[in-house]
């Protein structure tokens, strides 16, 4: 993996840099970016650019044996830790290394959900257990066989759990030329014993063009295709490119046509497309387009906020938002995200879709047609 073949990060890709430059590694690092960042892709271009024995400007070579080593991810002084669902106790992450390297090289935005459907996982509990951490501990006490730095990263150590400690010396005083990379995505559920004893790289998610360009590129999808995925999954790479697997239509146009039966409390029309479209769409497609319409009523209500440089939309879909702008106010379109929201939680807890959209519809009338607005429980849809 060479920094080039990740998108965007370019501040982090110059600061990572420096410190080899400036001869300042710090061997214990926290890589912190939300899911789909590309976090993880980073700390190993970052490993690999450290180990590259033909160091450019900007990048590693990418052809010395060290780096053709890394792209494989078959370099002996490379080690990678992660959550698994282990079927014995006594498994560590090494029992399911060749999984991990076609999961990471087909896809290295991977989340958890993408590795626990490599590993046919279905609802087992993700974890690092004890085993891996006396097994992490033994692998770095070894010398190195060939590079000049040993590397292990972790990714998802928040799945540590309190046998996180048994690595808190190793982190503390690691053996010479040993760094560890660890690749986070919630500070919440670290350990904090962890987050004091390493250096912070935080990584934010990349912009919509840097999105739309890698996917018309890996997914070889149409630029407006591209755009839809890359602003709808607001920088999660893994979820633009899962949202272009899915057969979806097209969701402006959808979201419009609902909202013009709702806006116009139009009782059969609105049941009808209800039960007959939205219904019918999939869990996952229900779920892509609820976001879609969050997504949507933000940027509305950033229109109306006077704040249209910060909009990302353009076409049809900009001048939408500034019609729907000017008609409602900005309370109402912040009911409207809320009614989104709990429907989008809602339908990842398998409500049942006929009562979810019925309701959610209705409320939409209350709001946009009688400006009204009922605050649901949650078991509503249950
Ligand atoms: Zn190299």
């Amino acid at each position: 993996m060479q920094f080039k073949d990740i998108i965007g990060h370019v501040a982090v890709k110059e600061r990572l840099i420096n410190t080899v430059r400036e001869n300042r590694v710090s061997h214990a690092q926290l890589f912190l970016g939300p899911e789909g960042s590309g976090s993880l892709a980073l700390a190993l271009a970052y490993a690999q650019f450290i180990n590259c024995l033909d160091k450019q400007e900007s990048d590693s070579c990418g052809v010395c044996t060290s780096c053709r080593k890394y792209a494989r991810i078959i370099h002996p002084d490379l080690h990678f830790s992660y959550p698994f669902f282990a079927k014995h106790k006594d498994d560590t992450a090494a029992d399911y290394i060749s999984d991990w390297r076609n999961c990471f090289l087909n896809n290295p935005y991977l989340d958890l959900e993408c590795w626990r459907n490599q590993l046919n996982a279905e609802n087992k509990q993700a974890n690092i257990n004890i085993a891996e951490a006396h097994h992490i501990i033994k692998k770095l006490s070894l010398k190195a066989y060939e590079a000049e730095y040993k590397v292990l990263i972790m990714w998802l150590p928040e799945f540590l759990d309190s046998q996180g400690n048994a690595l808190l010396k190793l982190i503390e005083e690691p053996p010479a030329k040993t760094l560890f990379l660890l690749v986070a995505e919630n500070p919440d559920k670290l350990l904090s014993t962890i987050i004091s004893r390493t250096q912070l790289v935080k990584v934010s998610r990349p912009g919509n063009d840097e999105v739309a360009a890698y996917l018309m590129e890996v997914g070889h999808v149409q630029e407006q295709q591209a755009r839809q995925a890359a602003f709808i999954s607001e920088g999660n790479v893994q979820r633009a490119l899962n949202l272009l697997n899915e057969e979806h239509s097209d969701h402006f146009e959808l979201l419009v046509q609902w909202l013009r039966y709702c806006v116009t409390d139009s009782g059969l029309s609105l049941i009808d497309f209800s039960e007959d479209i939205l219904v019918k769409m999939g869990r996952e497609n229900q779920k892509s387009f609820i976001l879609y319409a969050i997504s949507m009523m933000r940027q509305v209500l950033l229109c109306k906020a006077g704040a249209e440089a910060l909009m990302r939309l353009s076409g049809a879909e900009k001048g939408f938002a500034e019609k729907f702008a000017g008609l409602y106010t900005e309370k109402q379109l912040d009911n409207a995200v809320e009614v989104f929201e709990k429907a989008h939680y809602h339908i990842e807890r398998n409500a049942n879709g006929k009562i979810l959209f019925l309701d959610v519809s209705l409320q939409l009338v209350l709001n946009f047609k009688y400006a009204t607005f009922r605050r649901e429980a949650d078991s509503t849809y249950l």
